[in-house]
């Protein structure tokens, strides 16, 4: 966790546990991420403006919206990926369990370790599938038994079956589709709260995307999940919630924000804005 490795870092809040500020109400028991964010620069540019929603355990939010918006930044706040970037400036707050993951105490690295990650293109270690599932294990040090934590994993992500007889062999010789699911029992392997997906299956096949679609699904009954989708029926099918972000092209520049917020179906199917209306209409006509 966050707080084992930094001083002053997050409250120890795991899995249900309360926000740690004395107030053990059951509605702050549930929310994972709390987001008041108020710009997004990259230098000068500012890419991303006003994002207020909150994601709450045990459910899928997707981000939606055109390309540009803003949502692989937004998503890339929530475990300060984003601060690897060059000339990356955040204000505002993002609230991890109650404690703001931006405060100054905190060590970005530390929230890395904690909130994984899953990008768009399968990225495996070139090492063996055992030794990717392992790799965050012995990173933590984990004193278990790491055979079983892997196989853990691996049956987590619905790939044991495929690879139970290859865990020694290179990860690199499995298809995209396996690629993708390893890279998510990697991400689980050490247990993490929240998983953050970015485009996860753009670059694999239909077939493959409806396993790890199925695969959200089930990880969602243990882990909270924020997915950046560009696939409109991929929110419908996955998505709790969804974030319609777009782009404000009224000044000289291109800024995302947040238009709409609320339960997949009820942005699919009564969108409150004009803005999602005119998208998902056009994206579904
Ligand atoms: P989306 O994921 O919705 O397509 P992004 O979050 O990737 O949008 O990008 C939002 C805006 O920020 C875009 O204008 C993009 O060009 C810009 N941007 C993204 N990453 C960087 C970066 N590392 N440096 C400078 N500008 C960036
Ligand atoms: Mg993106």
């Amino acid at each position: 966790m966050i707080d084992q490795s930094t001083e002053g870092a997050p409250n120890s809040g795991g899995p249900g546990k309360s926000t740690g500020n004395g107030n053990g109400s059951s509605s702050l028991d549930l929310k994972i991420f709390d987001l008041a964010v108020k710009a997004l620069y990259y230098g000068k540019f500012k890419a991303v403006r006003d994002i207020g929603l909150s994601i709450e355990k045990g459910t899928i939010t997707a981000f939606i919206g055109p390309s540009g918006c803003g949502k692989s930044t937004v998503l890339r706040c929530l475990n300060r990926m984003n601060d690897l970037k060059r000339d990356f400036r955040f204000e505002g707050q993002i609230r991890y369990l109650g404690k703001d993951i931006y405060a100054k105490s905190i060590d970005p690295v530390a929230v890395r370790r904690t909130i994984g990650m899953v990008f768009q293109k399968p990225n495996p270690f070139a090492m063996t599938v055992y030794r990717n599932v392992a790799y965050g294990l012995k990173l933590n040090g984990y004193k278990g038994n790491h055979e079983e934590k892997v196989e853990q994993a691996l049956r987590g992500a619905a790939l044991w079956e495929e690879v139970k007889d290859k865990l020694h062999s290179s990860a690199l010789a499995l298809s995209g589709g396996q690629q993708q699911r390893l890279c998510i029992a990697r991400s689980i392997a050490t247990e993490p709260e929240v998983l953050l997906m970015d485009e996860p299956c753009s670059a694999i096949d239909p077939v493959a995307t409806h396993k790890i679609e199925d695969l959200m699904r089930e990880l969602k009954t243990k882990y909270t999940i924020a997915i950046v989708t560009h696939n409109l029926q991929q929110a419908k099918r996955v998505a709790d919630k969804t974030a319609f972000f777009y782009v404000d092209t009224s000044g000289s520049e291109r800024t995302g924000y947040l238009v709409e917020f609320g339960d997949t179906h009820e942005i699919f199917e009564h969108p409150k804005q004009k803005f999602t209306q005119e998208y998902i209409q056009g994206e579904f006509s």
